[in-house]
């Protein structure tokens, strides 16, 4: 029997990939090079854009002439659908989005939530120096057009000592290089310290932020060890305990070329983060920090919680500790409302900057989001094109 995989999508999801096909493996199965070779096939897929999304389904119509095929030789074609799509149609619970996607895919054998693929068996990686490892699933900041926190749900951080562990291991095996990877990895181990449930959501902001602070939590046991939790200070106030630098200075001890890690929210980039990354010369020195919008109203409307300038003063002050440090960014254009002017922020802070690299997006509505339930998708596509042009040719060109 056979498995080919098909990921749609973000290095989170190439990295769950990696442990699909070890599940796979582990009964048994071997990799097919290509989906008529194959006896089960995997779409990881991706609901950020609407884009991926749609070629999910049209990928679909394509197996299900493969399967009629094989199952007149009476052979076994099982396809089945996981990632973004499935997180986002168990967690609905108006139950819609499952009908629709059963509706329009009816020859999926199996829609499978990718938490059912757990840490427990050794990844098969694809590439043989460079490793992901994932730290934590899930996000909790919901950004008003992000459909991350209903796709993956609330962020869980791995345990420490299994990260730890992992990255020993590939470092024994001869891997020189790692990437951290989670949706928010500055918050990482916020969960542990706190409770799953104890930790502000952002969505909650009118509600509970910054009424229920944590100060009390002076000291944390880790391996044995007393040490005190960084505080993320955001807003002049303490916003979540984090472990994420001391995890970062863990596994850079162990010795790779170089460490990566990805994403970083703006407002948790801690100054013991900034600390740890200015002692090891094997810390990434390209820092991919979103920032989605150079004006701060947009920003509000995305529930991003910095402003135009503060966003400009961080990289500053990383700068000012690291001074080869470069950045890389997310951008969308034309958000719901977005004028020229505010368009105009964003190419002014892109020069102020002055990004390696920006990964830039036409905002399009995602299902469930504050957004698309609030907001008006008003901004036609000709001016998001435009919009996107002349960022692009701003920030891009050497890369085009
Ligand atoms: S921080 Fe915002 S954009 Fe990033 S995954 Fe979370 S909700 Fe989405």
């Amino acid at each position: 029997m056979k498995y080919y995989i098909k990921t749609f999508g973000c290095q989170q999801n190439v990295a769950d990939s990696e442990r699909i096909s070890a599940s796979f493996e582990a009964r048994g199965m071997q990799p097919a090079t290509d989906y008529s070779d194959a006896n089960y096939v995997v779409i990881n897929t991706c609901m950020v854009r609407h884009n991926p999304e749609e070629r999910v389904y049209g990928l679909i119509q394509n197996l299900a002439k493969i399967k009629a095929k094989k199952y007149e030789q009476s052979e076994v074609f099982k396809i089945i659908v996981t990632g973004c799509m499935v997180g986002i149609a168990y967690r609905d619970k108006s139950g819609q989005f499952l009908a629709k996607i059963r509706e329009r895919m009816p020859e999926v054998d199996e829609f499978m939530p990718i938490e059912e693929v757990g840490f427990d068996l050794e990844p098969v990686r694809i590439e043989k120096k460079h490793a992901w490892v994932p730290i934590a699933n899930g996000c909790n900041n919901f950004c008003t057009y992000c459909v991350v926190p209903f796709t993956r749900g609330r962020e869980i951080s791995r345990p420490y000592n299994d990260i730890v562990e992992e990255c020993k291991k590939l470092k024994n095996e001869g891997f020189t290089e790692i990437t951290l990877l989670g949706q928010n990895v500055n918050s990482y181990g916020a969960d542990i310290i706190l409770g799953e449930s104890n930790v502000q959501v952002l969505r909650d902001i009118d509600k509970t932020y910054f009424e229920k602070q944590s100060t009390d939590i002076t000291e944390f046991e880790l391996n044995g060890e007393k040490i005190q939790p960084v505080y993320v200070n955001h807003l002049g106030k303490q916003r979540i305990p984090t472990l994420f630098p001391y995890l970062l200075e863990e596994v850079t001890k162990l010795g790779f070329s170089f460490v990566h890690f990805m994403s970083s929210n703006p407002w948790d980039v801690s100054d013991e983060l900034i600390e740890v990354m200015a002692r090891y010369p094997s810390i990434t020195r390209t820092m991919h920090l979103p920032v989605q919008s150079g004006d701060t109203n947009v920003l509000k409307r995305m529930n991003r919680w910095y402003t135009k300038q503060e966003y400009i003063d961080l990289t500053k002050k990383i700068k000012s500790k690291i001074p080869d440090m470069i950045f890389t960014t997310d951008i969308i254009v034309g958000f719901c409302g977005e004028t020229d002017e505010e368009f105009e922020n964003t190419v002014d802070l892109a020069k102020q900057v002055g990004f390696d690299r920006a990964y830039i997006a036409m905002y399009s509505p995602r299902p469930m989001t504050a957004a698309t339930k609030t907001l008006k998708d008003d901004i036609p596509h000709a001016i998001k094109k435009k919009r996107w042009t002349l960022l692009e040719n701003l920030i891009n060109a050497k890369y085009q």
